[in-house]
């Protein structure tokens, strides 16, 4: 599983924000001004030592940066293969990587004089992530949320509502995340002066993928540091799950020059691949423009978009973010999934092995390293990204496994 193809990731994207023939700028006109705005703030930012100090100190003493890159001892002597490390995103204040980047972009919001922020979510990681940075920050909050994900994440409704934002339903369509997309943008239109739209992953027009993608790049340059530590060489195969693709980007992106290190993006592929019953983009996804970028997407012949199923909200997505459309293409990341009951057996293996409850999309990732580990040998190394903590999942898991009277 060696990568022949070397590339220099630090010249993408393009100044259009495109990755190849991905990504771009699809939005309405009226949207134009925030996209430039955010654009050249952001450039100004990036450069500045102050926005860079703030971040990383925040990122420290806030959120628990760096996390700790751990050796899975159990779980590699079960598997009989190579030796496989986890890198704990999973205990970063919140639960998830997610707060890596809502902390980043409200930086950038009290930076551009924004006092009010909006967010989308679907399973609600997203958006208690945005509810905490606009906590610490005393920006007011709006969220919305599909009411088939409310019901079904009624938890994280109450984290976000004591952490004094405003959850709001929506109510058309499928009534889930993509629906929740939409009227965030409707939102953003219409209060463009006062709100920045804190979107949750690498995805969206220019410069969201990119800029994204630069705050959740620490994964990557602390995992270099810390293999490079306790192994002294770089790892053989990086694996990571792919929603939109925030945390595998950020644990990808440090090491893409290195054409010795694998890696391995793994798909919901929920109840098997066909058509409505997963959400693996690169099973049979076609190129399509939706929510503001060109990318990989599962539609129908006439270009509607496909119903999606998995078992975990934050992989449940018809679209993939731009840069792994690109990174599929020219062959530098392979895409793989994992299915519904793979990811419930995968749940339980880490848990009785390392004392870890991983949230259930990191777990598509272990299923994999855990379906393909005797296919490596012993000497090699592996990194799976923990992008987060399966607290969050326990009530439906409990019911998919039978455990609740
Ligand atoms: C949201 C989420 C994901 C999926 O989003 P990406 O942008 O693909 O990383 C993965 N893991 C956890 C724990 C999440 O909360």
């Amino acid at each position: 599983m060696q990568s022949n193809v070397q590339i220099d990731a630090s010249q993408l994207p393009d100044e259009q924000g495109r990755f190849g023939t991905f990504g771009g700028v699809f939005v309405p006109e009226t949207l134009m001004p925030a996209i430039e705005q955010l654009r050249e703030e952001y450039g100004r930012a990036k450069a500045d030592p102050h926005f860079q100090w703030q971040f990383e100190e925040l990122l420290r003493t806030f959120c628990g940066r760096p996390t700790p890159l751990y050796f899975a001892e159990r779980l590699t002597q079960k598997l009989g293969g190579p030796r496989i490390y986890f890198k704990r995103e999973d205990l970063l204040h919140t639960g998830a990587h997610k707060i890596n980047n809502a902390l980043g972009q409200a930086l950038l919001a009290v930076r551009m004089g924004k006092k009010r922020l909006i967010a989308e979510t679907g399973a609600g990681q997203h958006g208690v992530a945005t509810a905490t940075v606009a906590a610490r920050f005393g920006l007011e909050c709006v969220v919305y949320m599909g009411e088939t994900d409310m019901k079904r994440q009624a938890l994280n409704v109450v984290r976000m509502e004591f952490l004094g934002a405003r959850v709001v339903p929506v109510t058309v369509g499928q009534a889930t995340l993509k629906e929740a997309i939409n009227e965030a943008m409707r939102d953003w239109v219409t209060n463009v002066r006062t709100t920045h739209y804190l979107l949750g992953t690498v995805y969206g027009p220019h410069p969201y993928p990119m800029m994204v993608r630069d705050f959740h790049q620490m994964i990557g340059d602390e995992t270099r540091r810390q293999i490079l530590a306790v192994e002294e060489k770089l790892p053989d195969l990086l694996v990571a799950c792919v929603g939109g693709g925030s945390n595998a980007i950020g644990l990808f992106h440090a090491f893409l020059k290195d054409e010795n290190v694998a890696m391995v993006g793994v798909e919901a592929g929920g109840t098997g691949i066909l058509p409505g019953q997963h959400a693996a983009r690169f099973q049979g996804g076609r190129l399509g423009v939706l929510q503001g970028t060109k990318t990989y997407l599962l539609s129908d012949e006439d270009g509607q978009i496909q119903l999606t199923h998995s078992i975990s909200a934050g992989l449940d997505y018809a679209a993939v973010g731009p840069e792994h459309s690109y990174l599929h293409d020219v062959g530098r990341v392979h895409y793989d999934y994992a299915t519904d009951d793979e990811v419930l057996e995968a749940f339980q293996v880490v848990a009785k092995t390392e004392g870890i409850l991983p949230a259930l999309e990191s777990t598509h990732a272990l299923a994999y390293v855990i379906k393909h580990a005797h296919e490596m040998p012993p000497n090699q190394v592996v990194v799976v990204n923990l992008s987060g903590r399966g607290d969050k999942d326990v009530d439906q898991l409990a019911r998919r496994l039978d455990r609740l009277t």
